[in-house]
């Protein structure tokens, strides 16, 4: 309680998995706190991952680990035997499924008796923040404004960059698509001609599959740099995982240490054990040694780590083995928006000096979450950040926090009562993309933010 026997207000900007998970551990842990959760996206509680019904956009982590309770490891299988779902704790969930499963906690808590008066769902979007007095005053898109004693961001993945090829008339024309997660695939253009996918990641795929459920056999080209593409899980779960690496190993030395175990025990038991120790590996190493592995290991590390379930990668090699899907390494030259309503496209395959022309009708950008806040055109990072709230981390992969989540100012100063949460803090921690470490940071997030209220009590 505050000094006037007021339970103090935190808002919770973002109801993705990270947002509806620190929001639910507040709650849990607190009586007297209120919770102010507002979203942008409709239906709230499913965030960019989990808003699909596509039955082929699977989970790409097995289900044994994609309880959203930390210390209720067991809560989705439970779940999806509930639902009569037969997929055990080893199998891969649709995304659909999860998005449920998130949302029925949400609403099953919001109707709750000890949710009355404490848990405030909001559709809006936030545009501004700035402090006020104490606490703080959240400006919502369509005007009207929110007080809180304390904010948590939880704000997701920043859609992709425009590359710079792209000029402005294709950039406002609808061929081309800006942010593939807020995308409905039925938008793409009648015809036959094939649509070019910019990028070979997780989210190329969840494209092509939509695509080629959508349209099957309409050629679908993806290009990226390397033309590397997510591998995949094997059916079993492995077993058993060796211990994780010492956390004081140099990024050399940690790939010493994957190819010497990948040979005893197979590379995916390898990059699964090292998982547990990723956190302090990138804590201890120097901004220097951070750039490095970035520079060079990045990629690799990406497609190893961020894998398939083996249903999404059996059709994924259907369609590259049919022809349906290419997957090309080169760099994008050159986009003309061309009579007709077609794209010109001009690419150079990668290690050559020529460049090869291609025509498309459609240009879906999948190169993944744009991770420069300074550059971002989100209308409430860009305030944040040009008053001077936020800061880049050193290595411009999200926002800078300190150790209890807390963001940090454009001088370095730590806000009391502003905390982030989410892929967003990628620069602190590094591996906080998915599920597993999400949940625990949202619980520790919430812990700090119950921490820095009733310090402010005294
Ligand atoms: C396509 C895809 C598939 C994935 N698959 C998996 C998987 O299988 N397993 C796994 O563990 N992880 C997966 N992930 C990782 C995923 O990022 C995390 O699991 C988790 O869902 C991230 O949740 P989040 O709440 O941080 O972000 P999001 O889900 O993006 O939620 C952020 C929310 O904040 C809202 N928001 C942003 N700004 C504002 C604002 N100013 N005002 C109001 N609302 C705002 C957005 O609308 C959004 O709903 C996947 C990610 C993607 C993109």
């Amino acid at each position: 309680m505050t000094e006037h026997n007021i339970p103090p207000v935190v808002a919770v900007i973002g109801a993705g998995f990270s947002g509806v998970m620190t929001a639910l551990h507040l709650l849990r842990h607190a009586e007297a706190v209120k919770v102010v959760l507002v979203e942008r996206r409709s239906p709230i509680g499913l965030g960019a991952a989990y808003a699909t019904d596509d039955p082929a956009h699977r989970l790409n982590v097995r289900a044994g680990n994609m309880s959203a309770w930390p210390d209720q490891p067991d809560d989705f299988v439970a779940w999806l035997k509930d639902q009569d779902l037969d997929i055990g704790s080893g199998g891969f969930a649709t995304r659909g499924d999860y998005g449920r499963y998130l949302q029925g906690m949400l609403s099953s808590f919001a109707g709750s008796p000890e949710a009355a008066g404490r848990l405030m769902i909001t559709p809006d979007e936030i545009t501004a923040i700035a402090p006020d007095g104490d606490g703080w005053t959240l400006t919502c898109a369509m005007g009207r404004t929110i007080s809180a004693d304390a904010v948590v961001l939880a704000l997701g993945n920043p859609p992709p960059r425009a590359p710079e090829a792209v000029g402005p008339d294709l950039e406002a024309s609808n061929l081309y698509v800006a942010d593939p997660w807020r995308w409905s695939v039925d938008t793409a253009p009648e015809g036959e001609g094939p649509i070019l996918l910019l990028g070979s990641g997780l989210t190329m795929i969840d494209a092509a599959l939509s695509l080629d459920r959508l349209a099957p056999g309409r050629p679908l080209i993806a290009l990226s740099r390397r033309g590397l593409v997510p591998r995949e899980h094997q059916g079993a779960p492995p077993s058993p995982t060796p211990a994780a690496p010492p956390s004081s190993l140099s990024p050399l030395a940690a790939l010493a240490w994957l190819r010497a175990t990948a040979e005893h025990h197979g590379w995916r038991t390898a990059i699964d054990a090292v998982r547990p120790a990723t956190q302090n590996l990138w804590r201890g190493w120097s901004l220097k040694r951070r750039a490095a592995f970035l520079r060079h290991a990045r990629a690799f590390w990406d497609v190893h780590r961020h894998r398939l379930s083996p249903v999404v990668a059996e059709r994924l090699a259907r369609m590259r083995a049919d022809g349906g899907l290419r997957v090309l390494a080169g760099k994008l030259d050159r986009v003309d928006l061309l009579e007709g309503g077609r794209i010109g496209v001009i690419w150079r395959p990668r290690g050559e000096t020529a460049t090869w022309r291609l025509e498309v009708d459609m240009l879906v950008n999948c190169t993944g979450p744009s991770a420069d806040i300074e550059r971002s055109t989100e209308p409430l990072i860009a305030a944040l950040v040009g008053a001077g709230l936020i800061r880049a981390d050193p290595l411009r992969l999200g926002l800078d926090i300190d150790t209890d989540h807390r963001a940090l100012r454009a001088d370095g100063r730590t806000h009391e009562t502003l905390f982030a949460v989410g892929p967003i803090t990628r620069g602190a921690l590094w591996e906080i993309n998915a599920v597993p470490d999400i949940r625990v940071q949202a619980a520790q997030a919430a812990a700090s933010v119950l921490t820095a209220l009733a310090r402010r009590c005294g």
